[in-house]
């Protein structure tokens, strides 16, 4: 795997311009992700998440600051195969079996590998998440949950150094979703890459992350960096102790403080 990136933004803004309207979508917003980290973005629905992603992925420019990846700017860095991106729906190919679709990066972002070697790999990824026995099944012949793992894999499966996950387990139930969350640590541990995972629940925030960047709404903007002093590895037992919910429920007032003090201005 290439080396992790150690990213910075300074002073984010991104405005989204239209013909009648400019959308603040983002200000001021300073982050620092060491490498190998794992960071939660958490916040209400339309704060500005993805928009954060997609300039952190170089999918967007922004409109002030700028984005660092190891002290160069995102500009000047050559982005191509470093980056994972997993999304809320896992978007697998209808027509591929779990293997097809787990082989799928890297057929585009790794062809120089013999295919022998990338299914190997792939092969890895899909014991690692259990999908060992289901590997011929076609998307329709799976779980959700089984379906988004597929999705994990084929991320996976090319090694990007930086992995992005927008919502990843929002459509799971919540039995599914805990047990990702704890598949998702047992992975990283074993990548050393980078995590930027975004959600709006708060316990899954704090559940999964080493730091947590707190979001508030209408500009998008960073209320809170959190350093979980209870940060991953740790086990599912932690979900029911005090210091887990004390932190959940801390997050919690901030996001609803910033709720009350807009629907108070509006
Ligand atoms: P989140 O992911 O936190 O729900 P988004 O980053 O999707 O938030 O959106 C942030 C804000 O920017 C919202 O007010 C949204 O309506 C607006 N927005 C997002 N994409 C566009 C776009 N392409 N054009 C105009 N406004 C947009
Ligand atoms: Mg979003």
């Amino acid at each position: 795997m290439a080396m992790v990136p150690h990213i910075l933004t300074e002073n984010l803004t991104l405005q989204y311009r239209r013909k009648s309207s400019t959308v603040s979508a983002l200000e001021d917003v300073s982050i620092d992700i060491p490498p190998r980290s794992f960071i939660s973005i958490v916040g209400p629905s339309g704060c500005g998440k993805t928009t954060l992603l997609k300039v952190l992925s170089g999918v967007l420019k922004a409109t002030k600051g700028r984005t660092l990846f190891d002290g160069r700017s995102i500009e000047d860095t050559d982005l191509s195969g470093k980056i994972g991106y997993i999304f809320q729906r896992p978007l697998l190919l209808p027509w591929r079996t779990a293997l097809g679709n787990a082989l799928l990066t890297t057929e585009i972002a790794r062809k120089e590998i013999p295919l022998d070697e990338r299914v190997a790999e792939a092969r890895r990824w899909l014991s690692l998440t259990d999908l060992t026995e289901f590997e011929d099944r076609l998307p329709h012949e799976l779980s959700g949950g089984m379906q988004q793992r597929v999705s994990l894999c084929r991320a996976l499966a090319f090694r990007p150094p930086i992995l992005m996950m927008d919502e990843p387990f929002a459509a799971l139930d919540e039995i599914t979703r805990e047990a990702m969350q704890e598949e998702l640590l047992r992975l990283w541990s074993v990548t050393q890459s980078t995590v930027i995972f975004v959600t709006h629940s708060i316990s899954e925030a704090v559940f999964l992350s080493e730091r947590v960047i707190v979001m508030t709404a209408r500009p998008g903007r960073v209320d809170e960096v959190i350093d979980v002093p209870f940060g991953p590895p740790h086990g599912e037992e932690l979900r029911g102790s005090p210091r887990f919910t004390d932190l959940v429920q801390h997050i919690r007032h901030k996001l609803r403080g910033g709720q009350a003090a807009l629907e108070t201005a509006s």
